[in-house]
């Protein structure tokens, strides 16, 4: 499709980054609009600034969205409409690596549809889904919801299901996944990396039997042995 440019997904901890996270009227990438955009840019694993606006969708915003993440019409009437929101948010992103809980299959979407029927422009950041990390990471975890890892790691929990409260949550979960990337608990089985590209090995099967592929998969063919 002309102007279609989408990043590679990285199974792996970097150092500057922007994390961001969308609230929206519901879960449909098809019918439905972003009411709230944040993102914090970290550099060298500090953050250096952060983003934030609510979202007028020039629509309704249905009672079960507002219940989950309490933004109601009146606090959108004199917000900015997306374009203007996404369009801020892309000079504030530049071309860092976009980080976030749940994006391949819900935030980058709404982002990529968008940015696509504003411009006829992809979204050619690289990222990171702190969300198959996590289960990687910690493979024994019952639940990989953002706020479940933050109590994991003792994080402060504050304006959960709020975007900037979440991308600060999110932000210091994938410090905490970076630190289990950088220094594997071998008992664990986890986090162990890719020697070529650094993201993740992953165990698969093959017609000889069980290997570690990398996750960087089809740009990375690096393999091992169980
Ligand atoms: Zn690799």
């Amino acid at each position: 499709m002309i102007g279609e440019n989408v990043g590679k997904k990285l199974n792996k901890y970097v150092e500057d980054y922007v994390v961001f996270d969308l609230e929206t009227t519901g879960v449909s990438t098809k019918s439905d609009e972003v009411i709230e955009i944040s993102a914090i840019k970290v550099s060298s694993g500090r953050v250096a600034d952060e983003f934030s606006t609510l979202v007028n969708p020039l629509r309704p915003i249905p009672y079960q969205a507002s219940r989950v993440n309490g933004i109601t019409d009146s606090m959108v009437k004199n917000s900015p409409d997306f374009k203007a929101a996404l369009g801020a948010f892309l000079d504030f992103t530049g071309n860092q690596v976009l980080v976030g809980h749940n994006i391949h299959t819900f935030d980058l979407k709404f982002i990529r549809r968008d940015a696509m029927n504003f411009w006829n422009m992809g979204i050619a950041n690289d990222y990171v889904d702190t969300l198959p990390l996590a289960r990687a990471c910690l493979p024994k975890l019952k639940s990989y919801s953002l706020t479940n890892l933050a109590s994991h790691y003792g994080i402060r929990v504050s304006d959960a299901h709020r975007a900037l409260g979440d991308c600060r949550m999110n932000q210091q979960v994938f410090e905490h996944l970076g630190r289990e990337i950088k220094n594997p608990a071998p008992e664990a089985g986890t986090a162990f990396t890719c020697p070529q590209c650094g993201q993740l090995m992953q165990r698969r099967k093959g017609r000889f039997g069980e290997f570690w592929g990398c996750t960087g998969f089809p740009d990375c063919r690096y393999t091992q042995n169980v």
